[in-house]
């Protein structure tokens, strides 16, 4: 399998390697505490307070101050804090200090959550106040202009993680300077390190979280600029570290691999300037073109980082271009790392007002400063063939082939071969992509009319009419379509392999034997298929985990490999396994195989995809079908 292309840098970075060596070099030489007097503390403060002062240079934070946190979150909750236990002093002085919150609507959810978390702990009341953001995402200064007198603080990132949209801040200082606000301000600038100039002092900015892990430090370290004269609360008391600001024994091993970034951003070679990221933007964004011609940008480049991309393509979900972007090899994310586990879609683009398609089927590619030329390169390869693996038809090879179509909760059946394709009980919302599906193929889409069909004889003493089509006939009955191999004008029980539809069990029984594939219109115990004498125990299928695969495949020679994914992920990135290469068989048309794999019940087949989730459905399939021997494998072959 290919190497990994890392294009997820907004979620985070990788280690730079001075940073690595900086915190391996704090935890072996100079490992002490920075609070101890002797020697081996100090060395340990001098690398904190060399990383302090290269922190103040480069945000500019002139006489400010300077916090290191856990990470961004740590940084936010702390200004929160401090500016609702402020507004509580301002309030009791008799002071009036706004009634409200206000916040950008595209804001992470780390300054959201934390405003309401603190405003309902405290007792402040205040009243949270989202901002609109326009079409491109950026800050409606005319709506922040109607709230700045009454809000008590306003909370405006720097730059967007999911779209790269970089706010108009000087436009929002401006805003709150004309109306007089006495708002406090803060600005998360986790995206905005090492990408756009900073110079906190000279702004009228309170507050400014940052994060290391996304700018090539370790993960659990942080800063927070506070303005000079900003009020502070601390959030975290106890040994009186950072000054009583903010205790706890410092994370110096975190600490000194900052400190090496910030040597990097200040020494300036180790990353790309602006210009130079923006070309490389364009070179990507024109292998999404030619890889994906109806792809939309989400936001307009003039206005965004040039390492972030984020786009739809319409008829394909974000899920599927995920899938295949990982089956090449590519590292990618829909919207927020944070949200990737909820398949919901992206709040930051619905408040752009983008409709559903793009804001349900963004993707999201980030690359850090430190790409170079020779990465863009392999990056555009990559994309240009997950394109031509998205144009692979999986109506291939079937006679006749089955294949699922799901939608709203329904499973529709396409049962085609070379020359046609028949739609069984589409999902409405389907009908438009299995005709899409078919002309790509190459198939002519037939409707069962079953009016001047021939007919076939069945075990009920019934004449059902039927079509040909591969091997097979394909009979109609009430409720549903029977398929399986014909002979001399009859459709013997026996020689049915596939049941479609929602057949009459009584009838079922006289039609169909116990083996046959029954393809249900919903999911019946979880699943699409299963035969009629389905195992209904609480039994599971056997997992194997990716450290025993070996073992088991020498142990047995016979496995058969299964990959489970769709058909462009199997073309963008071919799976295999411990020198075995795996027979492809998409989850949507396991219903197919079940009969081939039933006959052969010793053989194990070993089920494999992404991260395991479709593998477990397809061995649990087979499983309750009766066979012994379906494995699949746990977390998939992102683990292996
Ligand atoms: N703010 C923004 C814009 C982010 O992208 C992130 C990270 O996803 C955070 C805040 C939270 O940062 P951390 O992971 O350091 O807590």
């Amino acid at each position: 399998m290919a190497p990994d292309l890392y294009l997820d840098a907004n979620a985070t970075s990788p280690v730079l390697p001075s940073a690595i060596a900086a915190a391996v070099e704090a935890m072996e030489a100079s490992f002490g505490n920075p609070s101890s007097s002797h020697a081996t503390g100090l060395r340990a403060k001098r690398i904190l307070d060399t990383t302090r002062a290269r922190a103040r240079r480069v945000l500019g934070a002139g006489p400010g101050r300077v916090l290191f946190t856990s990470g961004a979150t740590e940084g936010i909750q702390t200004a929160v804090l401090s500016v609702l236990c402020a507004v509580r002093e301002r309030r009791a002085a008799g002071e009036a200090c706004g009634d409200l919150l206000v916040y950008g609507a595209t804001e992470h959810k780390a300054v959201s959550e934390s405003l309401a978390h603190w405003n309902r702990l405290l007792g402040t009341g205040l009243t949270l106040q989202p901002l609109p953001v326009d079409a491109t995402g950026r800050h409606r200064l005319d709506v922040l202009r109607d709230l700045a007198s009454r809000a008590a603080m306003v909370c405006t990132m720097a730059a967007n993680n999911e779209t790269g949209v970089i706010s108009d801040l000087d436009g929002i200082a401006r805003v709150l300077r004309a109306s007089g606000s006495k708002a406090y301000w803060m600005v998360d600038c986790v995206q905005a390190l090492g990408k756009l100039p900073l110079d906190l002092a000279n702004t009228r900015i309170d507050y400014a979280p940052f994060s290391g892990h996304k700018l090539h430090a370790p993960k659990g370290i942080g800063i927070l600029y506070v303005r000079d004269g900003a009020p502070y609360t601390p959030l975290m008391i106890g040994g009186g570290q950072e000054g009583g600001q903010r205790s706890g024994t410092e994370n110096m091993a975190g600490i000194a691999a900052l400190g090496a970034v910030l040597a990097a951003l200040e020494e300036g070679t180790t990353f790309r300037t602006h210009a130079e990221l923006a070309t490389m933007r364009d070179r990507l964004a024109a292998a999404l073109r030619d890889a994906f011609p109806g792809i939309v940008f989400n936001a307009p480049f003039e206005h965004t980082l040039p390492t972030t991309l984020n786009f739809a393509v319409p008829g394909v979900s974000s899920k599927d271009l995920l899938d295949l972007f990982d089956a090449a090899g590519v590292r990618v994310s829909a919207g927020s790392a944070c949200s990737a586990a909820k398949a919901a879609p992206s709040y930051v683009l619905d408040a752009m007002g983008l409709p559903l398609w793009r804001s349900g089927g963004a993707v999201r590619l980030s690359i850090g400063p430190l790409a170079d030329d020779a990465f863009v390169d392999a990056a555009c390869v990559r994309i240009r063939r997950c394109g031509e693996a998205l144009r692979t038809s999986p109506l291939a090879g079937g006679n006749p082939g089955v294949m699922q179509v799901s939608g709203d909760g329904r499973h529709g059946w396409i049962v085609f071969d070379e020359q046609t394709c028949v739609a069984l009980d589409p999902p409405p919302g389907q009908i438009e992509r299995i005709a899409t599906l078919a002309r790509d193929a190459g198939l002519r889409l037939v409707e069962f009319d079953a009016a001047d069909r021939a007919t076939v004889a069945l075990d009920d003493g019934s004449h059902a009419p039927c079509m040909a089509i591969g091997g097979a006939v394909l009979a109609r009955v009430p409720d549903g379509w029977l398929l399986g191999e014909a002979q001399d004008g009859r459709l013997p029980r026996t020689a049915v392999r596939h049941v479609f539809g929602a057949i009459d069990a009584a009838r079922l029984a006289q039609v169909a034997h116990d083996a046959a594939v029954i393809c249900h219109v919903t999911d019946v115990d979880g699943l699409a298929c299963a035969t009629m004498h389905a195992v209904r125990d609480a039994s599971t299928p056997g997992q194997l985990h990716p450290d025993t695969l070996d073992v088991f495949l020498r142990r047995h020679a016979d496995a058969l490999l299964v990959d489970v994914r769709e058909a462009g992920e199997a073309a963008a990135g071919a799976m295999t396994l411990h020198g075995r290469v795996a027979h492809h068989v998409p989850l949507s048309r396991l219903a197919e195989y079940l009969p081939g794999w039933l006959s052969d019940p010793a053989r194990p087949i070993v089920f494999v995809c992404r991260s395991g989730n479709r593998s477990a459905k397809a061995a649990l399939c087979l499983h309750r079908a009766g066979h012994a021997q379906a494995w699949t494998l746990a977390g998939g072959l992102a683990l292996a």
